[in-house]
């Protein structure tokens, strides 16, 4: 029953690429829609770094032009402000579509953005989610898995929207004959990372920073596992650059209960830290870890940064920040 689209598929670069990068590659013209955000914008670091053009599209729904404005007035940067929701114009080689608020706005985005793959014919990554496999009934959790989703759950936009961007982007693929490929980001952090949108590792490093008890929702044995940002970067760009279309896991396995995660946060930044139990919201995955074989075997990819390394590396921004916030507060 299971299905595998890891078929190679056809160039490796798209065509609008025509200054010589190194040896043996050409600048391309690279749009990251969601290049405000917190993994766009260490992927635009990561793109321009190598000696690519890079277009950001975002609407700074979650983003902040604080997280790239240390590249305005480079000549390879270009900024615009748009909702993907409406339709662009834009001749590029590749499209890394990263733009989504938890709603079936990232279905319409995602299908004008299939759409402009397919008009200049440039290759489209979907950054799609380890959501789409619910409360999961197998563990870890494989791509041949089809997933266990309550489609008219409270978080159910946010599943369901991205199943159906996958389900387009494969359309196009197949109807459109669009090079296309799809990860599966498992749960991500590192600095830039938005403040107050809620997830558990923003949550407990700003509490601790604040002398605040962290907060942990219902047991707190419920698991996930966390990746660190710059390994999920290299990820991306090796599934851009593969010859696969996916879809792949992208995260670390090491999984960890929301209590394991409060001690390594504790351990951190504050031994004094406490916790604090609250109602858990409804249809929580109770468990979630990645399998990466397929990713290890067909991208030769790996992540190579445990939490207790990675923590550390997010909470001098983190510290930065809610200074500036509070002290915003304040004034
Ligand atoms: P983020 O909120 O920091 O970034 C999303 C960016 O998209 C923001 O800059 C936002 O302003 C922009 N955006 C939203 N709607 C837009 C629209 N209609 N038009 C233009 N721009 C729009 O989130 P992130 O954590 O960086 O996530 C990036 C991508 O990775 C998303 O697609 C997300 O679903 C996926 N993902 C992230 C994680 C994670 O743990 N961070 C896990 C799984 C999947
Ligand atoms: N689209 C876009 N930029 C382009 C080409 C298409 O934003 O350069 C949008 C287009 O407006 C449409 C969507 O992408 O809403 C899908 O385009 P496609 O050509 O596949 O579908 P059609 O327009 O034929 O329905
Ligand atoms: N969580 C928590 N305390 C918080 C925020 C979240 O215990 O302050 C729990 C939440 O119930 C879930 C896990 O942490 O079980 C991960 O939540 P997050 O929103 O970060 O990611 P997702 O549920 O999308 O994987």
């Amino acid at each position: 029953h299971t299905q595998d689209f890891s078929v190679s598929t056809k160039s490796a670069h798209g065509k609008v690429g025509r200054v010589p990068v190194g040896i043996g590659r050409r600048r391309m013209r690279i749009v990251v829609t969601g290049g405000a955000g917190f993994v766009g914008s260490h992927l635009v670091d990561k793109l321009i770094g190598r000696g690519d053009e890079v277009i950001v599209i975002d609407n700074f729904f979650t983003g902040r032009k604080e997280n790239v404005v240390h590249l305005f007035g480079n000549p390879r940067f270009e900024l615009i402000r748009h909702d993907v929701v409406e339709p662009v114009l834009l001749e590029v080689d590749q499209i890394y579509h990263l733009a989504c608020p938890a709603s079936p706005t990232n279905v319409m985005g995602t299908l004008n953005m299939l759409g402009l793959a397919k008009r200049v014919g440039a290759r489209f990554l979907l950054t799609s989610t380890s959501e789409v496999y619910g409360d999961p009934l197998q563990h870890p959790q494989k791509e041949t898995y089809w997933g266990n989703v309550n489609p008219i759950g409270e978080r159910s936009c946010y599943d369901e929207g991205k199943r159906t961007a996958e389900t387009l982007t494969m359309d196009y693929h197949r109807g459109a004959s669009v090079e296309v490929r799809i990860a599966r980001i498992f749960n991500t952090y590192g600095p830039r990372m938005c403040l107050d949108d809620g997830r558990v590792v923003s949550n407990f490093v700003a509490q601790a920073i604040r002398k605040q008890p962290m907060t942990v929702y219902g047991d707190g044995k419920q698991t996930r596992s966390f990746q660190y940002v710059s390994d999920l970067v290299d990820g991306l760009v090796a599934l851009m650059e593969g010859e696969h279309i996916g879809p792949f896991n992208l995260g670390n396995p090491g999984e960890f209960t929301m209590l394991e995660l409060a001690e390594v946060v504790k351990d951190t930044i504050d031994p004094s830290a406490t916790i604090e139990y609250k109602p858990n919201t409804a249809d929580d995955p109770h468990m979630r870890k990645p399998d990466i074989s397929k990713a290890k075997e067909l991208l030769n990819w790996e992540p190579k940064i445990p939490l207790r390394e990675g923590l550390p590396l997010m909470v001098n921004d983190f510290r930065n920040r809610i200074l500036n916030q509070d002290e915003g507060k304040g004034a």
